[in-house]
């Protein structure tokens, strides 16, 4: 197909049938998407549910202008960790009192890292992905600094079973990585893990809100996850930690906080546990992130999770069957099976940057990763069939106009 003479008007009647067919159709119009704007970036920062831009209004001017301190009981605030974590909880297939929404994704690592590996003290080695997501990597080496007798075991994907043995304490793992979009067998990793005695703690960053997840059916034992990527819950809202009921009574937070305590408001002069998950809160809840994200959940759990995951693969399928149609030499660098991947599509090119920007400049939006991978995301709650084609079609015409090449496409922002 030439560039400049496809008719992006005229989608091709067998994508507007899967439009048309699309049980989430409906779902779109939860979000405000800018006119014109094809968002393949839901995996970076999820787009804007209405109801988070209604509630966020409500929670500033009404509930913190009027109730004042008054909010804290009056409003319900206190509960919002366990409130919202309650809600992700049906998104990964959790109890409710397994989950709690606070803090970032960095600072649950660490806290669960820490605690996990202080029950499995006579095992010193945690095991994880090499070129995982660098801040899960650059935790493990903070804690590794402060407690010396703790190993590190980074190996690739294929080496994984193997390095798992007697020794290990914890491991650590993406579910779905960032750049490649290749995801784990849950399921089998996790049974691997504990039939060597070891912990697993699972970073669902990329897999949360994407597709149904099943962490009790897994036993999985420990998980994080962020708030702001497929949950839609805003620039930095909270993640969150899952803790298994069974470990909960046996694991200590290494950031004892206040808000971890098992009675906050009685000052007391030592630490003693909040009973159960409550015990990994640490400071004062983010009662504003919270609130949105609280909105923005109820746009999650109004769809269907099997549809949610079927329309994700599918649209993923549909990207990489017209980038292979398109002939343009793509180097894919995201499994073509679609059980094995996430919900978005790397392709490595050398001018990656500068092709995702002068994609950008036509209004698609896809992010990069150092050194050359581009990433195309697929929220399946807002992304449309016609719009994967129609992004296939503007990449195909900026590789052939080369037009990436045009003025400042090659300029890298602080943020990529
Ligand atoms: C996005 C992401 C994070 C983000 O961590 P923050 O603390 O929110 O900055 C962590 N791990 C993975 C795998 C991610 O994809």
């Amino acid at each position: 197909m030439a560039g400049g003479f496809v008719d992006l008007t005229e989608v091709p009647a067998e994508i507007a049938e899967l439009d048309r067919t699309d049980p989430l159709a409906a779902m779109r119009e939860r979000f405000i998407l800018p006119t014109g704007v094809i968002y393949l970036d839901g995996h970076s920062l999820g787009a804007l549910p209405r109801a988070c831009s209604e509630r966020s209004a409500q929670v500033v001017d009404r509930e913190w202008g009027q109730s004042l301190i008054g909010g804290w009981n009056d409003c319900n605030w206190i509960t919002l960790p366990s409130r919202v974590g309650g809600k992700i909880a049906k998104l990964i297939g959790a109890e409710s009192d397994e989950v709690i929404a606070t803090d970032s994704t960095s600072v649950n690592l660490f806290k669960l890292i820490v605690a996990a590996m202080g029950i499995r003290s006579v095992r010193k080695t945690i095991v994880t992905e090499l070129d995982n997501f660098p801040t899960d990597s650059y935790l493990l080496d903070g804690v590794v600094s402060f407690c010396p007798d703790l190993k590190i075991k980074a190996v690739s994907a294929v080496d994984l079973f193997e390095a798992i043995d007697y020794s290990t304490g914890l491991v650590l793992l993406s579910h779905v990585h960032y750049k490649s979009g290749s995801m784990h067998d849950m399921e089998k990793i996790t049974a691997h893990a504990h039939s060597r005695g070891a912990l697993i703690l699972w970073d669902l960053c990329h897999s949360t809100g994407a597709m149904k997840l099943g962490l009790n059916d897994a036993s999985v034992d420990l998980a994080v996850g962020c708030g702001y990527k497929y949950l839609s819950g805003g620039p930095g809202a909270p993640a969150f930690l899952f803790v298994a009921r069974r470990l909960q009574e046996e694991l200590r937070s290494p950031l004892s906080g206040w808000m971890g305590h098992a009675s906050p408001f009685t000052f007391e002069r030592q630490f003693r546990s909040a009973p159960g998950v409550l015990r990994f809160l640490c400071g004062t809840p983010s009662v504003l992130g919270l609130s949105v994200l609280d909105s923005a959940l109820d746009v999650l759990l109004a769809a269907d999770m099997e549809h949610l995951t079927r329309k994700g693969r599918a649209l993923g399928d549909l990207f990489i069957r017209l980038i292979v149609e398109g002939n343009h030499d793509l180097e894919l660098a995201s499994p073509r099976e679609s059980t094995c991947r996430g919900n978005q599509v790397a392709i490595r090119h050398p001018q990656g940057y500068a092709i995702i920007q002068a994609m950008i400049a036509q209004s698609v939006i896809g992010d990069f990763r150092a050194p050359d991978v581009m990433r195309f995301g697929f929220a399946p709650l807002y992304v449309r069939y016609q719009d994967v084609w129609r992004a296939a079609q503007i990449l195909f015409s900026v590789l052939e106009g080369k037009s990436w090449m045009g003025t400042n496409f090659s300029r890298r922002a602080t943020v990529t």
